[in-house]
C-alpha cells in the first residue's frame, strides 16, 4: 500500500490525537526500519525506548511463535508458568517483593497510585507529589501526575491529590509534604520533560524524607529503565559508586516500554513490607502477564544476560555521548548541552532565528530526510533511545548522520 493511501486511511478513520510525521512504515530488521517507499532508516528512537533489541528479533519470533502453539491466553482467575518466572526474573532484579502485570506504562502508574491511597487510607492520606515536566501517562490520573499543562489541557476537573515539585530540588519537595502527603513519585530520569536524571543526592534526600514522613517513594521506571543505562533500573547505575549503595531501594516502580521489545506488557513491583497493601479484589486486569508477552518479556532478560547487553549499552552510551560532545564543540551555535545516561541521550537545541520556536522539530524532520529516526522532547531537545543491541558502526553512522544535517541546516 502507498503512503498516500495509508494517509487517507488514518486521516478518514483513525482519530487524529497525534501530529504524526508524513511516514509510513512497513518492515523493521535490526536497527533499521523501511518505508513504503522502500527508503531505509537507522532508527535512534527505538519506537520510543521500546524496541530494546532493535525489530525483528529471531530469538524473539522464535519466543512468540513457539507460545502461539500453546498458550495465548489465559485469564488472571488462574495462573501459568510464564507469568510466575517472569515476576521471578524481575524480583531478582530490584530486590525482596511482588509483581503485578499490566499492559501499559501509563496502567502500571494507576497500580502505583492505588497502592499510595491504600497505604494512606486508614490516616486520611491521599496526597501524592509528583515533579514539574514530569510525564506519567495519558490516563485521567496519568495527566493529573504529569507536571505539564499541555497534556492537561481541557480534561478538568482533574484527579485531585497530586502536588508538583520542582525536580532535583528537596526542599521544593520538602515544603509540598502535608497531613495528607502519601507518597512520592518521580522518573529517575525524567524522558518527555527532556532527559533530565535526578541526581544521586536527590535520591538518597528523598529516600530519608520519605522515611521521616512515613511516604511511600513510587519509581516511574517506564522509560529509563530496562538496562537502559547500564543497569536493571537507573538508580541502581547512580548508586553504585557510593557507599549508600544499598540504602536507596524505591518502595514501587513502574515498568513498560522495553520490557516487553514491542510486544505490549507493563508492570509493577512493590517492595515486600507493602506487598499485601493490594489483597484479592483490590485490582485487576484482563490482558496484564499474557503468556505471549510473558514469553517475549522473559527471553529478552535471558537474552540481555547471555550477550551483556547492559555492557554494551554503557559502551554504546559512551560512544554515542563523546561523539554528540564533539558535536556540540563543532556546532555551538546549534547545540547548547548533551544530556542523558547509557542510551538515554539527548541534546539541547539553541534556537535558530527568532521564527524558529521548535528547533526540535527541525531537526528530526531533517533526520528524516538524511534517513534516520530520532524523538523530539519538547521545543529543544532531540532524544536518542535506541536498541541495547545497537553496534559501534551504527553509532557512527548516526552520528556521521547528524554531522552531515546539522552542517546544512
Ligand atoms: C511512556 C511513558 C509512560 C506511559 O506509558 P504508556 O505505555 O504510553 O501508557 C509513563 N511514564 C513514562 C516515564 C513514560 O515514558
Amino acid at each position: 500500500m502507498k503512503h498516500s493511501e495509508v494517509t487517507e486511511l488514518f486521516e478518514n478513520h483513525v482519530l487524529q490525537t497525534y501530529g504524526r510525521f508524513p511516514l509510513t512504515f512497513v518492515k523493521g530488521k535490526g536497527q533499521y526500519l523501511w518505508d513504503s517507499e522502500g527508503k531505509r532508516y537507522l532508527d535512534m528512537g527505538g519506537g520510543i525506548a521500546v524496541n530494546i533489541l532493535g525489530h525483528a528479533h529471531p530469538d524473539l519470533q522464535k519466543a512468540l511463535s513457539e507460545q502461539s502453539q500453546t498458550l495465548w491466553h489465559c485469564s488472571n482467575l488462574y495462573q501459568h508458568p510464564l507469568q510466575g518466572e517472569l515476576a521471578e526474573a524481575l524480583v531478582h532484579r530490584i530486590g525482596d517483593g511482588k509483581i503485578f502485570f499490566s499492559n501499559s506504562g501509563a496502567e502500571s502508574n494507576e497500580g502505583l497510585y492505588k497502592l499510595a491511597r491504600r497505604y494512606g487510607h486508614a490516616e486520611g492520606r491521599h496526597e501524592i507529589i509528583t515533579f514539574k515536566q514530569s510525564f506519567h501517562g495519558r490516563t485521567l490520573a496519568g495527566i493529573a501526575a504529569t507536571g505539564q499543562a499541555k497534556v492537561q489541557e481541557g480534561f478538568g476537573p482533574l484527579v485531585s491529590g497530586f502536588q508538583h515539585a520542582v525536580f532535583n530540588d528537596l526542599r521544593s519537595v520538602e515544603e509540598r509534604i502535608s497531613p495528607s502527603t502519601a507518597a512520592v513519585m518521580l522518573e529517575g530520569i525524567q524522558g518527555e520533560g527532556g532527559i533530565h536524571p535526578a541526581t544521586p543526592e536527590f535520591l538518597l534526600g528523598l529516600r530519608e524524607l520519605c522515611d521521616t514522613h512515613q511516604l511511600l517513594l513510587l519509581w516511574d521506571g517506564v522509560q529509563c529503565g530496562h538496562y537502559r543505562t547500564g543497569f536493571f533500573q537507573s538508580f541502581q547505575s547512580l548508586l553504585h559508586h557510593q557507599e549508600a549503595d544499598t540504602s536507596f531501594l524505591p518502595d514501587a516502580i513502574s515498568m513498560a516500554k522495553s520490557l516487553g521489545g514491542g510486544f505490549p506488557i507493563g508492570a509493577f513491583w512493590v517492595r515486600q513490607p507493602f506487598s499485601t497493601l493490594l489483597g484479592p479484589g483490590s485490582h485487576g486486569t484482563t490482558y496484564g502477564g499474557n503468556p505471549l508477552a510473558c514469553s517475549v518479556a522473559s527471553r529478552i532478560l535471558q537474552l540481555i544476560q547471555e550477550q551483556s547487553l547492559d555492557q554494551n549499552a554503557l559502551k554504546m552510551g559512551s560512544r554515542l555521548q563523546e561523539g554528540l560532545q564533539k558535536l556540540q564543540l563543532q556546532f555551538p551555535d546549534k547545540i547548547d548541552e548533551v544530556r542523558g545516561m547509557g542510551l538515554m541521550l539527548g541534546i539541547v537545541l539553541r534556537n535558530d532565528g527568532a521564527t524558529d520556536s521548535a528547533p526540535s522539530m527541525a531537526l528530526v524532520k531533517s533526520l528524516h530526510q538524511e534517513g534516520m529516526l530520532t524523538i523530539p522532547s519538547g521545543t529543544h531537545v532531540v532524544r536518542f533511545l535506541p536498541a541495547l543491541n545497537i553496534q559501534p558502526h551504527e553509532v557512527d553512522e548516526a552520528l556521521h548522520l547528524l554531522e552531515h544535517t546539522l552542517s546544512k541546516h
